[in-house]
């Protein structure tokens, strides 16, 4: 029993560190990559908060040098998902019931582990697992994972703090309670970050998670998996499981207990799972909340009026850093004819400098692409552009090889049709495709830009004059969810930039905000009337007196 509230002060975002040569970092980092690849790692499911291992192994390996083994996941099978449901609904009852404090020292501790302990190790994994630089890494499995934590914890106790107002005589009250049943977390391979976040958020607000991360990001989830288990979290309040999708979506979904899916992903994977839980409506206990992230064809416009050093260094790394494997990443740029040429040359002498290899060597800007899937199909839109009779051209990068890992040369496309295929689609690689418009028809551009593509993930625009930085602001409002002015179109900071997208691109619900935490509670009022009324009658329908 507490007699107290207890608030958390909004937490300072985690600073980057830099990793520069002879940095205590950079050795620290580079020990911790030795260690991970002096090992074969056996990753375990965790579920009820055992280890669980069946046999069934499926290799892991860097993306950036294939010939090389990081260790084995246990698949999981349809019975894995039933255990894990079984062991987070046992798990819910005292967990949603544990006093608020003790819960949110849980998550602040598994960021201060992250923060300390656990960073090198962290980061050392995503960069072999996932094929990511030092520099991408820290932002990502260090960095926004430590701000996930502690920024939701404060966000929470604020939320805990809203009360309705009591006029004399009553009491009334909010109560937060957690979602009745289980909550399923389904996350994408390109940020460990996500992948902490979509169970965490949900727990922390008492929820119990099934949680299955993309299998191209199993190696770092388990290493955050053992710091939530040091820091305290109690068995099944969290499970791990290794299924395909269909198998946890068809499981999950079919459950009565299914309170909630959170998702960040794909817009096709979304979509199916939504349909499917349409259809299951009438099953379910509660209507079950929906929280997906997804897709993204993000823009750069720009003004005739721009400053043209700006926008290419904000093209070469929004589009290439991480490959371009950032649903943020730019992918479509629209430049006036007035600075076309002098951006076309300076981002092409740009590129020429990147060096791409394997994630120890430092010197390597870009990296590899995740698996040999996301391979095929970056390179199918390549290879698209020979056979486009004319509709587009490659004017820089376009070479690929696979003999050592998933290497495409960063690469970009003039596209003649802003409506050209790579213009519209998610390609999800580093390619970015730039289509020339006449200087005087920006307007006009802005309305070709805002009907391209279904999605509304991220956007940049570029200018000098102030008018236009207006005029665009307004007319591009639905475009984008994370709106950027003379500034790259990624790189979103819990507690700064809240990040997700409308249209095609999610439900737009900001991970790392209140308005994310709100869907993952429900909320009880209660009233309390100090002295009760004992006569049911009102004055007005007393008889006038005579
Ligand atoms: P993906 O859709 O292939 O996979 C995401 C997760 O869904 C994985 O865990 C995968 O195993 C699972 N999954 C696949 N099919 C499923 C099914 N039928 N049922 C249930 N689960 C299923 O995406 P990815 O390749 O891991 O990530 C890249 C995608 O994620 C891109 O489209 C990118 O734009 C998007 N993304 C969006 C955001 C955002 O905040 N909007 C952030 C990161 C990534």
């Amino acid at each position: 029993m507490n007699n107290a509230y207890f608030d958390y002060a909004e937490p300072k975002n985690e600073v980057v560190l830099s990793y520069a040569p002879g940095s205590a970092e950079r050795k620290a980092l580079q020990a911790a990559i030795a260690e991970l690849k002096g090992q074969v790692r056996d990753v375990p499911m965790y579920i009820d908060g055992k280890e669980v291992r069946n046999g069934n192994k499926k290799e892991m390996r860097p993306p950036h040098e294939t010939a090389h083994l990081l260790g084995y996941y246990h698949e999981s099978e349809e019975q894995h998902v039933h255990d894990a449901i079984d062991a987070a609904l046992r798990a819910r009852d005292k967990w949603a019931a544990m006093s608020w404090e003790h819960r949110a020292s849980i998550f602040m501790k598994a960021a201060e582990l992250l923060a300390t302990k656990y960073r090198f190790r962290m980061n050392a994994a995503t960069m072999l697992g996932q094929s990511k630089n030092a520099y991408q890494a820290e932002i990502d499995s260090a960095c926004e994972l430590i701000d996930f934590l502690r920024f939701n914890v404060h966000y929470l106790s604020q939320i805990y703090k809203q009360q309705p107002v009591s006029p004399v005589g009553m009491d009334n009250r909010l109560e937060y309670r957690a979602l009745e049943g289980f909550v399923l977390a389904v996350t994408p391979f390109n940020f460990t970050a996500i992948g902490g976040n979509l169970p965490t958020s949900a727990a922390m607000c008492g929820n119990v998670v099934v949680w299955k991360p993309a299998n191209t990001q199993i190696y770092s989830a388990s290493v955050f998996m053992e710091i939530l288990i040091e820091a305290g979290l109690p068995d099944g309040v969290i499970n791990l499981i290794y299924p395909s999708g269909p198998v946890v979506g068809d499981i999950c979904f079919a459950h009565p207990q299914f309170a909630g899916v959170h998702f960040t992903g794909s817009t096709g994977v979304f979509q199916h799972m939504w349909k499917t839980i349409g259809s299951n409506i009438a099953r379910y206990k509660s209507y079950p909340r929906i929280v997906g992230e997804t897709g993204g064809k993000d823009f750069v416009f720009v003004h005739p009026s721009s400053n043209v050093d700006a926008v290419v260094a904000a093209l070469a790394r929004g589009a290439f850093e991480y490959q371009g494997q950032k649903c943020s990443a730019a992918s479509r740029a629209y430049l006036p004819a007035n600075l076309a040429a002098e951006i076309k040359s300076k981002l092409v002498a740009e590129l020429a400098t990147m060096k791409m290899g394997p994630v120890d060597d430092f010197t390597n800007f870009i990296n590899a692409v995740i698996d040999e899937k996301a391979f095929n199909s970056i390179t199918r839109y390549i290879d698209g552009v020979k056979n486009s009779n004319g509709a587009a051209s490659i004017l820089c990068g376009g070479k690929y090889d696979k003999s050592k890992g998933w290497f495409i040369e960063p690469t970009v496309i003039e596209a003649n049709d802003p409506a050209y295929v790579t213009m519209c689609e998610e390609i999800f690689g580093p390619v970015l495709t730039i289509y020339t418009y006449e200087t005087d028809k920006w307007i006009q551009t802005l309305d070709v830009l805002d009907n391209t593509s279904p999605y509304a993930l991220t956007g940049a625009i570029f200018a000098q004059d102030r008018h236009a930085i207006e005029y665009m602001t307004k007319a591009l409002v639905n475009s984008a969810g994370n709106f950027y002015i003379n500034d790259k179109p990624t790189g979103a900071v819990v507690g700064q930039q809240p990040f997700g997208g409308a249209r095609a691109s999610g439900t737009n619900d900001k991970a790392g905000s209140a308005l994310n935490l709100y869907r993952w509670l429900s909320a009880r009022t209660i009233k309390e009337t100090y002295v009760s009324p004992t006569d049911y009658r009102y004055p007005f329908h007393q008889p006038d007196v005579k």
